[in-house]
């Protein structure tokens, strides 16, 4: 009899809540991987640097438990097909896994515990992407936050030792399943190739936390943020241990991680933000939704620097700077006047830290249209950003080389025009 444990966006040994409970409850826990080819075939560009991350991670896994004379099983395809077939091969006595809150995740994760049921498979959840999940974290009225400030202060008031405490795995790890080691597929055989983007590691400095509070608004500042991001998306890291960090070097960047726990639980608690806005009226609005537009804003090729220079960035290295996301959003959806989903939709095909909730989360801050989101009024100007947060040209300077020749091109619009158009467009779909 084996337990299966399923890792998702938790890929790491250490401090895992699931495979804790796994090792802890059973001695022979076998750890799976599925490349979920639902989720693959959406991906249109095979060199996609988020699959090699994935894929050289899981093979960094499989030796590490094979050191242990265990394995990690990897397989590919629909995740229930997988099960199916696993049940023939191994006599499956329970699947553990740790909890993904995105309506993909949800919808595929009851579809196998209901076939697990069936054939008296146990299926066992646990929280470990977040620091607080689902109804952890609610207002008095037990109600759902959708202020960040509020359900920040509640965090912290909440937030003691026991949900920072690291899980032991390593205590357990003779719970390992003993078995012959299968051979992985490689990264061709599942459709792909490596990527020449390099990836973000995942070492955080204390200096880096340390000034994160003055620095990290300064797009040029390489060190002036962590970089975390990808590593938090695939679990490669612990929420846990980083929050302990931020306790101790930064509030700032702390406050940073419950912003990620925030636009989870709106994405747990109202799920139809996924492809509208959470504030329905904002999906009246008469989006412009001109694609010439936005072809030359995603190839930044606007005419205004700031933003240029954060597309260029995004499509050369797939990361952007906070302020920089939060400048091109908002040129985007304000002075363009493009649904933000069309923004999101990029960045979910760019981003190697991509995570939905937060992705969606801030596009819709940006659009306006989200919970405790910017006034639909405040349209940021790009040339002020710049002036404030890049005042030597530096970052400009390192993205968009030609900007203060004759080869670079005129604004494709007038600010002053656009913005008043914003304003006449979000005005008369929002007046009562
Ligand atoms: P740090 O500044 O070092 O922060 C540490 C971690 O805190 C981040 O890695 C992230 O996990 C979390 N975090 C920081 N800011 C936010 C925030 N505003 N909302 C939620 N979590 C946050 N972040 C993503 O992780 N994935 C996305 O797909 C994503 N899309 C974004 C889209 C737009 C339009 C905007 C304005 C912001 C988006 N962010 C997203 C938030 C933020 O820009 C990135 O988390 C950050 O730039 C990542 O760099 P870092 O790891 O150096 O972050």
């Amino acid at each position: 009899k084996v337990v299966l444990f399923w890792l998702r966006r938790d890929l790491r040994l250490d401090d895992n809540a699931g495979l804790y409970h796994a090792l802890k409850n059973h001695p022979q826990v076998l750890p799976l991987f599925i490349f979920d080819s639902e989720i693959l075939e959406k991906l249109e560009d095979s060199k996609d640097a988020r699959v090699s991350f994935i894929y050289q991670t899981v093979i960094d896994l499989k030796s590490e438990l094979q050191e242990k004379d265990s394995d990690l099983i990897i397989r590919h395809g629909k995740p229930l097909e997988v099960f199916h077939k696993l049940a023939k091969q191994f006599e499956i006595e329970a699947i553990y896994t740790n909890n993904d809150y995105e309506p993909y995740a949800r919808k595929r994760d009851a579809m196998v515990e209901a076939w697990a049921q069936k054939q008296g498979v146990e299926f066992k959840s646990f929280k470990d992407q977040c620091l607080f999940e689902k109804e952890e974290i609610l207002t008095e009225a037990g109600k759902p936050y959708t202020v960040y400030t509020p359900y920040k202060n509640k965090v912290l008031k909440t937030l003691n030792a026991f949900y920072l405490k690291s899980y032991p795995t390593k205590k357990y790890f003779k719970s390992f399943l003993k078995v012959q080691a299968e051979k992985a597929p490689t990264l061709q055989e599942l459709g792909f190739e490596k990527t020449d983007i390099e990836l973000p590691s995942s070492k955080i400095s204390t200096k880096t936390l340390e000034n994160y509070a003055q620095n990290r608004d300064y797009p040029a500042i390489s060190n002036g943020t962590t970089r975390i991001g990808m590593h938090l998306r695939f679990g490669t890291v612990s929420v846990r241990a980083l929050a302990r960090l931020g306790q101790k070097h930064s509030a700032v960047w702390l406050s940073e991680l419950i912003w990620r726990d925030f636009f989870m639980q709106i994405l747990w608690h109202f799920p139809h933000v996924e492809k509208a806005s959470f504030r329905p009226e904002y999906d009246k609005i008469a989006w412009r939704n001109s694609k010439s537009d936005f072809k030359k804003w995603s190839e930044g090729r606007t005419g205004v620097p700031l933003v240029d220079a954060g597309m260029r960035e995004l499509n050369a290295t797939g990361f952007m700077h906070n302020r920089v996301r939060m400048v091109v959003a908002s040129y985007l959806c304000k002075n363009l006047l493009i649904y933000w989903y069309e923004g999101e939709r990029y960045f979910a095909k760019k981003l190697l830290d991509y995570d939905l909730a937060a992705n969606n989360g801030n596009w819709q801050w940006a659009a306006g249209s989200g919970c405790d989101a910017a006034p639909y009024f405040r349209i940021f100007n790009p040339e002020t950003q710049a002036k404030k947060f890049d005042s030597e040209q530096k970052y400009i300077k390192k993205w968009v080389p030609e900007f203060e020749s004759e080869d670079y091109p005129e604004a494709m619009i007038d600010p002053q025009e656009s913005r008043g158009r914003c304003l006449a467009a979000y005005h008369k779909a929002l007046k009562k």
